[in-house]
């Protein structure tokens, strides 16, 4: 079994891990599909739903050693892993500070879920630090922040707030998604516990359901104490697909950021695009600060189309590109925030979040960028010339 301290990304992407096949000596680790082990004379009474079959294991160490925590643990899927993790550190008259522009799961469980547990929640004003401090109460136990957050890739400074938070002894979580490891490590920023949907770039392809938790021991020991008895757990099958994907996910979600970048300053040079929210962009308002903290920049932009461009007919006329929800596959893919995330939102609400109804979120895939630019010129061109016939 490798060990994660002395190796580079892409070795630990490849081999933390894995499962030694001694019976066969094939290549690759194993899959154990038992749910039914030994009870006798083990030194682990192993059981899928207690976390701890042999690719569980295997997984959980690959994840820990990317998040440079110590142990990791890993879900059903993504929704799983964040209200467990949320759960395991609340109790009756808590409170816990959330960030404004939460992926829109999270914002519901926590909405219609925690008045039923007498858990107390306020979701800051703006993203800046001084509206973290202002929601600081007596029982504040969590400070939860997505960065960057979806859909205008707004950037939250995690030192500054993980420092707020130690100093008044509270639990800093951050749902790291959309960086992934690849770009942005909150630990190095003094985040205690990284939270993923790896239906997003851990898995990378469009066909896993998970989630996962990377963290200190001691926390993680606390989260499965109660992950244990939610039975969030997911079959090993889905694990094993996990730890394959994840042996590329450097090279994935590198190409992805670059492809995003050429892409953010393509949009940004087009006439047709009113707007493009990248933080890889020197005119993106958080740029000093994601340079300090992200290595690339992630694969994820929006952009606004001018007013003359109808966005569903704009989707609609690409060839390559796809219309879709969920996001971070290696195909490219776009959808429109008004009609799917905020759209049971009033066009005032959503004006209020900045989320204009020709506003598109762009997951960027592997393709060639001249592929992708060639699509988008020619959709634009369709969608033009639809709306002048029809005039
Ligand atoms: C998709 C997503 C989730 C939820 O993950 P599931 O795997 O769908 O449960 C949470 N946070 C972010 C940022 C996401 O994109």
């Amino acid at each position: 079994m490798a060990s994660s301290n002395k190796y580079g990304i892409n070795t630990i992407c490849t081999h933390v891990g894995e499962i030694r096949d001694e019976q066969f000596q094939g290549a690759i680790s194993p899959i154990y599909m038992s749910t039914s082990y030994n009870f006798d004379n083990v030194d682990v009474k192993r059981y899928p739903r207690y976390f701890n079959t042999p690719n569980q294991e295997a997984l959980c160490k690959k994840i820990a050693a990317l998040e440079t925590m110590e142990a990791g643990l890993i879900f059903g899927s993504g929704m799983a892993a964040i209200s467990t993790t949320l759960l395991a550190f609340l109790q009756k008259g808590d409170h816990v500070i959330l960030q404004e522009t939460l992926y829109g799961g999270t914002y519901n469980f926590v909405v219609e879920e925690f008045n039923k547990f007498g858990i107390e929640y306020t979701f800051t004003k703006s993203l800046e630090i001084d509206d973290f401090v202002s929601e600081i109460r007596d029982n504040t136990k969590i400070i939860f922040i997505e960065t960057p957050s979806n859909p205008l890739m707004k950037i939250v400074d995690m030192k500054a707030v993980s420092d707020l938070a130690k100093h008044y002894d509270i639990i800093t979580m951050i749902d790291n998604t959309f960086a992934t490891p690849i770009n942005q490590t909150p630990k190095d920023f003094g985040v205690d516990i990284v939270i993923h949907s790896a239906t997003k770039y851990m898995g990378g392809h469009s066909d896993i359901l998970a989630g996962a938790v990377a963290a200190s021991q001691e926390h993680i020991h606390k989260i499965w104490n109660l992950a244990k008895n939610l039975g969030g757990s997911l079959s090993d099958f889905t694990v094993w697909m996990l730890e394959r994907s994840l042996k590329t996910m450097n090279l994935r979600v590198k190409r992805q950021s670059k492809n995003a970048l050429k892409m953010a300053k393509y949009l940004e040079n087009n006439e047709l695009i009113e707007k493009v929210y990248y933080p890889g962009l020197k005119s993106h308002k958080d740029y000093q600060l994601a340079k300090k903290q992200m290595k690339y920049f992630g694969g994820m932009l929006s952009f606004e189309l001018k007013e003359n461009i109808d966005p569903m007919d704009f989707q609609r006329n690409l060839n390559l590109i796809k219309p879709s929800m969920s996001l971070a596959g290696v195909e490219s893919t776009m959808l429109s925030p008004a009609q799917t995330s905020h759209g049971l939102l009033s066009p005032e609400a959503r004006a209020e979040q900045g989320i204009k109804d020709g506003l598109i979120r762009f997951s960027v895939g592997i393709e060639e960028t001249k592929d992708l630019i060639a699509d988008i010129e020619q959709a634009l061109k369709k969608t033009i010339k639809v709306e002048e016939n029809t005039i």
